[in-house]
């Protein structure tokens, strides 16, 4: 009698669906939007989304090569090999073969995605009080892979994107009857090249930064000196930084201190952080950047191409620095075209800035061409 009870009980809780489809999402009896955001408000926020796991690989493979992707994860740098371990035989990629065990190798074992400067604060001391490896962490563009190490924990700053502008920037501590600093933006550490250079377009300025979009503007590039295309025509990065806020590192009697840094106050440490190289003197939060008026520019691109290991290749390098370009070399002394030949190539590109008059910069490049195209076997356009 106790078992039909049960089986009757179950039956009755059966028979609403029996004979009817479930709704699936292809079908218009599927819940709303609205719906599934009720039941995750009525949970707490505790619905999530899911895709098998390894749809959580292939997104990774796809991300793989991507900077900005690897900027932002905590656990990867920009080189992949800062992530491997050697000394431990300890690695994890990617094209690893799927047996092999996933080794932490130099990837930090905890990430502090931090938001504020007081988190970065509460982080420093925690380091202090338990004693451990602190690495900083922008974008990890960092060619000796500093912003990772073995069993660290690593204060990423990634997310600190704070942009303030100013049309007359006041250093903290200059006299109030100063004449100022003139047009400058203030940019959290996270910020990066891109993100910067809108920041600053908006307001039909320009600023000193690199190349690559995804390095951050206020982390390591300013710090390690920071060029750029326009560094002949006003200088390097660190040349145009007016101010910084620094979170004392862990090493100073005044660890996790917040302390201003400019030609007002901390001027030592303010000059060691214009080319002393990121994460030398402490958490950087903040850098102030001297912004300049846009301008036109002229972009020049020079390609010499000769026979392969041509002893005389070096003595085609122009020297158009001198004459205001600034930009990128490339250079192959020996490089197969195919397996038959080599070539000897030389590529440029260089950017002349506020100017609009080609005719004067092509005077600059005409001595060179006429002198190359008398020499045989080299094409220079
Ligand atoms: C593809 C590519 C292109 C580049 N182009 C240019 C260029 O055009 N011009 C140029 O000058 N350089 C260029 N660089 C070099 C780049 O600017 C440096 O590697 C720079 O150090 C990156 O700084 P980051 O903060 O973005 O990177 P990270 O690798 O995260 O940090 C670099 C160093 O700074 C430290 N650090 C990071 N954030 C902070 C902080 N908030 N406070 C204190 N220390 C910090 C880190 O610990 C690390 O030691 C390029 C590099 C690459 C890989």
């Amino acid at each position: 009698m106790y078992h039909l009870a049960v089986i009757g009980s179950i039956l009755s809780l059966a028979i609403p669906t029996l004979g009817l489809c479930r709704c699936r999402p292809h079908e218009s009896c599927w819940s709303s939007f609205q719906d599934w955001l009720a039941l995750n408000n009525s949970i707490q926020g505790q619905l999530v989304s899911v895709r098998p796991v390894a749809a959580k690989c292939s997104n990774v493979s796809a991300s793989w090569p991507d900077p900005f992707w690897r900027a932002a994860e905590p656990s990867a740098v920009q080189w992949e090999n800062w992530e491997a371990w050697p000394e431990r035989n300890q690695t994890c990629y990617i094209e690893d073969r799927q047996n092999t065990t996933c080794g932490q190798g130099r990837v930090s074992l905890y990430p502090a995605k931090v938001e504020s400067t007081s988190q970065i604060q509460e982080t420093v001391a925690f380091v202090k009080r338990h004693n451990l490896r602190l690495v900083i962490k922008n974008s990890g563009h960092d060619f000796l892979g500093r912003p990772s190490a073995p069993e660290s924990l690593q204060i990423s700053t990634h997310a600190t994107k704070d942009i303030e502008n100013f049309d007359k920037f006041m250093p903290t501590g200059a006299p109030k009857d100063g004449v100022g600093e003139g047009p400058a933006i203030t940019i959290a550490a996270g910020v990066s090249i891109t993100e910067l250079y809108a920041a600053v377009s908006r307001h039909n300025r320009s600023v000193i930064a690199g190349a690559s979009g995804s390095i951050g503007a206020g982390g390591g590039y300013f710090q390690g000196g920071g060029h750029s295309v326009f560094g002949v025509w006003r200088g390097l990065a660190s040349d145009n930084a007016l101010e910084s806020r620094v979170v004392l590192a862990e090493a100073s009697h005044q660890a996790g201190h917040l302390v201003y840094a400019n030609t007002f106050q901390n001027t030592d440490l303010f000059w060691a952080l214009r080319g002393g190289g990121g994460g030398s003197f402490g958490i950087v939060t903040s850098v102030t950047l001297r912004t300049h008026p846009e301008v036109p520019v002229v972009v020049t691109n020079l390609n010499i191409t000769t026979a392969g290991g041509d002893p005389h290749f070096w003595k085609a390098s122009p020297t158009l620095n001198d004459a205001g370009g600034g930009g990128y070399y490339l250079a192959a002394p020996d490089y197969p075209l195919n397996e038959t030949v080599n070539v000897s190539v030389m590529s440029s590109v260089l950017i002349f800035a506020n100017a609009t008059n080609t005719t004067h910069i092509d005077s600059f490049y005409n001595p060179l061409q006429s002198k190359l195209s008398q020499v045989t076997g080299t094409t220079a356009n």
